[in-house]
């Protein structure tokens, strides 16, 4: 009994378990859902081989029904998702759980407890290939926003004026994540047959004298792009997002700006909420629009412009494929 607790319960409508013939009901539903029972997780499987008892009977209709439900969602991982817009993207997917079966991917067990330590977040490292599997196995589409992270030199005194310094640790720069750990998530997801990958970069990567290249001498926006051709050279449906500066400020009320080339990088529009970022991940997954297309995402200021609502005509303005 225990385990059938873990399965969620979908209320069953045309099942007639109401009428109390369960035999008839799991048969039926074996019968019309044969591709179904290959996917089928392992609990579900097991249910199946012990349908001979009829305690457990009743059990497997409740099981087959919910994963059943579960067919129509997809299931979407957000790596990085204890980072600050990966958060955003997991608690979003967690809210639309009628489209999504969220799941996350964290570095470390803090970074997982950061979002709620939920048995959907997992733990792994995207250095290390063979770490990640267990999240990207079962996933239909994979949203990627981790990125190696400078930290700040100690001894820098804001009141003294002047810029602090950055590096990056040993074994987490810009090549070891960016690139290397980007690559492992394109493979594992390739080998799973995953539908669609969407992938946050950076404007500016067009520039390689721009100053982020400088940060601890780590060229991140190098790297950061040798993924985003990787990625689009996989042959997986892709959306490349390279957005603007990260700002922490409430989503859904600017108008959005797509570009390519860092032309927006030349204008005042340079910005973006990384709620906004969220939600663009999330919605690229929702229109034929979005996919093969690589774009630089920016907005307009609040209060100037119309917030953006429609994201089919949002990636219709894309044309790039890098
Ligand atoms: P962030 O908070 O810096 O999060 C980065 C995430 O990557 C963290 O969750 C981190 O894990 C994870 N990570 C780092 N190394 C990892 C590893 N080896 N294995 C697994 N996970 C690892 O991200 P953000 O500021 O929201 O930025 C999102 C994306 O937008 C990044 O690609 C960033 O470069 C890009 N971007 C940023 C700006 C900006 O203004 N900051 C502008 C344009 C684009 P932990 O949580 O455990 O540390």
């Amino acid at each position: 009994m225990a385990t059938a607790t873990r399965v969620p319960f979908v209320p069953l409508t045309s099942c007639s378990i109401h009428r109390g013939n369960h035999k008839y009901c799991v048969a039926k539903s074996l019968i019309s859902l044969p591709q179904t029972l290959t996917s089928l997780p392992p609990l579900i499987q097991q249910q199946r081989t012990n349908l001979k008892n009829g305690r457990l009977r009743r059990l497997a209709v409740v099981s087959l029904s919910s994963a059943t439900a579960n067919l129509n969602r997809s299931t979407v991982l957000v790596t990085g998702a204890g980072g600050r817009t990966g958060q955003i993207v997991y608690k979003k997917l967690k809210e639309r759980s009628d489209q999504y079966v969220g799941r996350g991917l964290a570095r470390t067990e803090e970074s997982k407890e950061k979002i709620g330590g939920s048995d959907d977040v997992f733990v792994g490292d995207i250095r290390d290939a063979d770490s990640i599997l267990p999240a990207i196995q079962g996933i239909d589409a994979l949203i990627i926003l981790t990125s190696a992270v400078p930290k700040m030199k100690p001894g820098f005194d804001p009141s003294k004026g002047g810029r602090p310094e950055f590096y990056f640790e040993e074994g987490a720069y810009p090549e070891q994540v960016d690139w290397i750990g980007q690559k492992n998530q394109i493979d594992a997801a390739k080998a799973a047959g995953v539908k669609q990958i969407v992938l946050v970069g950076s404007m500016g990567g067009t520039d390689l004298n721009n100053p982020l290249n400088n940060i601890g001498n780590g060229k991140i926006l190098v790297w950061k792009r040798k993924a985003e051709q990787y990625l689009a050279d996989s042959g997986i449906p892709y959306t490349i997002i390279r957005a603007g500066g990260l700002q922490d400020k409430e989503g859904g009320i600017r108008e959005l700006l797509v570009g390519k080339d860092d032309e927006l990088l030349k204008t005042e529009m340079r910005t973006i909420a990384r709620a906004d970022v969220a939600e663009v991940c999330i919605q690229a997954l929702q229109f034929e629009e979005a996919k093969f297309k690589a774009l630089d995402l920016s907005s307009k200021p609040e209060g100037t412009g119309t917030p953006t609502k429609d994201f089919k005509a949002l990636f219709s303005q894309v044309t790039s494929r890098f």
